[in-house]
Formats: C-alpha cells, sequence, structure tokens
C-alpha cells in the first residue's frame, strides 16, 4: 500500500514544482552527531543551529511517532534575465543567489504543506513535522540520506543534475514509506571550491569553519575583519565561490519555480540606494527575500564595504555623511575605513575632522585605519 503511495507521491511533487523527492529512514545520524560534536569542539560551528545536539541528530526526539522523512530540492536560478549596469558612479552590490525572489524557507514551506495535505487526504491518522533550514535536523544529511543528491567537498548536497543550487526541506512522517538508496557518486580528485574559497573556510575536504565563511560574516552584526572586507568584493548578503567554481553548477540555470526569478533591482541594489532606505523601506523592498532576515545593519555594513572595493570616489559624500551621523558605531566605523581606503583628500580631510569629535573607542580605531591609507599612498609616492 505505502508503495503505491509513495510512487503517487512523487508524481503529485513533480505537479507543484518539486525537482526531487526522496525518502530516509529515522534511524539517528551518528555520523553527523560526531561531526557536529568535532564542529563545536573546534569552533566551527555557525551559533545559527536550533536544538541540541542530540536533537538534531535524533528525529525520534522530534515526533514521538516518526517513522520516515521525506526530503525535497527545488532548483533555483543561476542567471538573471535583464540584468542591470554594474558602473562606475552606480556601483551595484548583490545578493547571492540563494537570496533571489521570494524567501525560500516560505516557499519550499508551502511545497511540503502540499504534499502533508495530499497524504492526509489519504491517510487520516497522518501525522507530520516540516523544517526547512531552521528546524533541528540537517537538512543537508537528510538529503544526503535520501538519495537526493551527495554531499561534496564544499559541504554542499549536490545533485548530479540540479548541482548545488538546490534549496532543501524535509517532513517527519508516521508513515513508514521504503527509504530511498544514497547516491554513488563522488567529487572525485576535484579539489577546485577548496583551492578557490578566499579565506580558507574549507578547512579540508567537507569540512567548514562556518566563522572564517564569507557567506557567514555577511550575516554577523559587528564589525568584519579586515581580512574579509578585503575579499567579500560587492557581495551585500552571502557569498557563494565555492559553488561557483563547482564543475557539477558549470552551465546549470533553472528557472522551475516562478517564486525564485530575481528581480534585479532588489538582487543587484545600488549600493548608495542601500546606504540611505529606512527601515520601513528595506522591510517593503527586501523583507520577503531570505537575505533580509538580520535586518538592514549588516547589508548597509556591506554595501560600504562594496563601495570601498570599487573605490567608488562619488560615494564619498554620502559616507562622510554616514561616518559623522549615523548612530550605529559599526556604519561610522566602517565608513571611516571605506572613505580611507577610496583615498581622496576631501575624504582624508574628513575623517581628520571626525576623529576630534568621535568617542567610540572602535569607531576610533577604523578611523584611524582609514587616515593609515593616506600614509601608505604617500610612501608608495615617495
Ligand atoms: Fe566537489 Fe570539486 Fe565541486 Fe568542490 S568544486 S564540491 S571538490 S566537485
Amino acid at each position: 500500500m505505502y508503495e503505491a503511495l509513495r510512487n503517487e507521491l512523487i508524481e503529485y511533487s513533480k505537479t507543484i514544482g518539486i525537482d526531487e523527492v526522496g525518502f530516509a529512514s529515522v534511524e539517528p545520524f551518528q555520523d553527523l552527531k560526531t561531526r557536529l560534536k568535532e564542529q563545536q569542539e573546534l569552533g566551527y560551528a555557525s551559533g545559527f543551529e536550533k536544538g541540541t545536539i542530540e536533537e538534531r541528530t535524533t528525529p525520534s526526539l522530534l515526533m514521538s511517532e516518526a517513522k520516515s522523512i521525506i526530503a525535497i530540492a527545488l532548483s533555483y536560478p543561476t542567471r538573471m534575465k535583464n540584468k542591470l549596469p554594474n558602473k562606475k558612479g552606480e556601483r551595484r552590490g548583490m545578493f547571492a543567489r540563494a537570496s533571489w525572489g521570494i524567501d525560500y524557507h516560505i516557499v519550499l514551506r508551502d511545497r511540503l504543506e502540499k504534499l502533508a495535505d495530499f497524504l492526509s487526504e489519504k491517510i487520516p491518522s497522518f501525522q507530520y513535522k516540516i523544517m526547512v533550514d531552521t528546524g533541528e535536523l540537517s537538512d543537508r544529511a537528510v538529503a544526503e540520506r535520501a538519495g537526493i543528491g551527495f554531499s561534496g567537498k564544499n559541504t554542499m548536497i549536490i545533485h548530479p543534475e540540479l548541482g548545488s543550487y538546490i534549496y532543501l526541506g524535509e517532513m517527519i512522517t508516521n508513515i513508514p514509506f521504503t527509504p530511498s538508496q544514497p547516491l554513488n557518486v563522488t567529487c572525485g580528485d576535484c579539489t577546485k571550491c577548496l583551492d578557490a574559497c578566499p579565506t580558507g573556510a574549507l578547512v579540508e575536504p567537507g569540512r567548514l569553519n562556518a566563522q572564517q565563511c564569507l557567506a557567514f560574516q555577511t550575516q554577523t552584526k559587528g564589525f568584519l575583519d579586515d581580512e574579509y572586507r578585503d575579499k567579500l568584493g560587492n557581495y551585500v548578503y552571502g557569498f557563494e565561490t565555492c559553488q561557483v567554481v563547482c564543475p557539477y553548477n558549470k552551465g546549470v540555470d533553472f528557472h522551475h519555480n516562478e517564486e525564485f526569478e530575481p528581480d534585479p533591482e532588489l538582487v543587484t541594489p545600488k549600493l548608495t540606494d542601500l546606504l540611505q532606505v529606512s527601515n520601513r523601506q528595506f522591510k517593503e523592498r527586501f523583507g520577503m527575500m531570505a537575505g533580509s532576515w538580520r535586518g538592514k545593519m549588516p547589508i548597509q555594513r556591506n554595501a560600504i564595504i562594496g563601495l570601498a572595493h570599487y573605490k567608488e570616489e562619488s560615494s564619498v559624500g554620502l559616507l562622510i555623511e554616514l561616518m559623522t551621523t549615523d548612530p550605529r558605531p559599526v556604519i561610522r566605523g566602517t565608513a571611516a575605513w571605506a572613505i580611507g581606503k577610496i583615498g581622496t583628500d576631501e575624504g582624508f580631510h574628513a575623517i581628520s575632522t571626525a576623529l576630534q569629535e568621535e568617542s567610540d573607542k572602535e569607531v576610533i580605531e577604523e578611523m584611524k585605519k582609514g587616515l593609515s591609507f593616506q600614509k601608505l599612498e604617500k610612501e608608495q609616492e615617495g
């Protein structure tokens, strides 16, 4: 009986934009447990994880009637139509692809709810618990066990045809579906992602130090370490070099769900515009994107770093205004650093003047850093 239902569910999933469905047992994730403990001990965890390690690796602790886990994957686009020019005087930032379109947490939850409705109609005693990214279970460990993809050296789940540009979600159920077979595919000798990671966050194949990962760093709220500022480029949210270089992602660009289509104005916004939005405008414009979950501050901090990356002289006036009037020390300080990086006389003069008025220790430190670029310039000239 469940075999027929399993097949019907797979067929139904295709009609609602789900690219792949897999089934996993609810056995504890022993290997993951060991790895999570190691990650914690090494200080490699992001701190965004939910639940205890025990809960994160034991499905029956999350639902006592658990008999199987249904895992799903939805592909997302990698190229946008109507790309906007990123030119001098109008520099644009970039949200990583995983934040394009409507927040995937909402979309995947919707698809999983539809699967749940489908099963509830057939099995009145059906019970389930849905998780997408923010739940206790590791979406990646479940997807791997459910045969959705294999675990790459970049720690992403890689689907042989869809690559790693997929969103993952799952649902614990009380139906004993037969588990799928994990895939027998690997990265082979490839090490492109490890070689390309600018911060060495992939400390060994399949092991990420989240604290060093630029995608994670774009979501923090304090000052960004100088080392990371120089490597971020124009990303204002997320980072994806380890995916871009992966051969499994070559030429991959699927547009299966309308919700994930990017609006170029939103996913590549003008950096100076980002710095001038009010809280309300930010919510209205970006509130439906996954990348807005930490609020506007980290994105504005990253936007300032983006302007420094481009040495965008036309933004110096705005940066001076932020340095001297913004109530947030992280914004004032990062602006001072950026002004120094851009390196105009007007900018250096403004930092010197502002330094007299500033009382925040960290901001003062950033102002001094900003001024040190002037010395560097003079030395190079001399
Ligand atoms: Fe694996 Fe190479 Fe892709 Fe890294 S870049 S995940 S090593 S295939």
